[in-house]
């Protein structure tokens, strides 16, 4: 079969995915935007009780070849739930919005606060969802700070790393830019998480924890 790279991607070169949790929101048109401009594509694990307030963006998003990946319904800390059925409460309504409305369903999923138990873990294999951790963690939610969520992620990446940022506050929208910006200019490429993982031959499982690839 062909090998899946529909972007081009040289594969010899460094590859790292950004990741924005806790969206969409007003700013994630303008990393979309920025995104395009420079030939990279990130995965957004949305909140699903966010999706039917940015309907315009989702479709921005998508068109441009972004990925969508779930965040929950509602960030609910899922190890603290009860029941099984409380726990794919949670996943299957974003499934469905984003079915219905932009004809997408997300194959992967983030869990909220990273926080997991076995019961999560069996509910997501389940659902058919891997569970995408991440890497590098600039803690940009906390610092606020664009120079600072910078150099954290310029002083700690590397090749097939999975950066977590929020694309809910302009400083980090801001130092999403500058690092696509600065570490192209070293050869890396920006690609989505499922590329990350197609373009290294890992062939993700549900229930199963990734958190960097390759
Ligand atoms: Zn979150």
């Amino acid at each position: 079969p062909e090998e899946y790279n529909p972007y081009g991607v040289d594969p010899t070169k460094p590859m790292i995915a950004l990741t924005f949790d806790d969206g969409p929101s007003k700013h994630t048109w303008a990393i979309v935007d920025a995104l395009k401009s420079h030939n990279a594509r990130a995965t957004f694990f949305v909140l699903g009780n966010r999706v039917p307030s940015y309907q315009a963006a989702i479709d921005n998003l998508l068109a441009n070849h972004n990925e969508i990946g779930s965040h929950s319904m509602g960030h609910a800390n899922l190890a603290k739930l009860t029941t099984e059925e409380e726990i794919a409460a949670q996943i299957r309504p974003v499934d469905e919005a984003l079915q219905k409305q932009h004809a997408y369903t997300p194959k992967l999923f983030r869990v909220p606060y990273g926080s997991k138990n076995d019961q999560v873990l069996a509910v997501l294999k389940a659902e058919g969802k891997p569970y995408i951790g991440w890497s590098v963690d600039p803690r940009d939610w906390d610092v606020k700070d664009k120079n600072k969520v910078v150099n954290h992620v310029l002083a700690n990446v590397k090749d097939g790393d999975i950066i977590l940022m929020h694309d809910i506050y302009p400083s980090s929208v801001d130092a999403a830019l500058e690092i696509v910006d600065t570490l192209q200019a070293q050869g890396y490429w920006f690609v989505t998480v499922e590329e990350l993982l197609a373009l290294n031959g890992v062939a993700a499982e549900p229930g199963v924890l990734y958190h960097v690839i390759g």
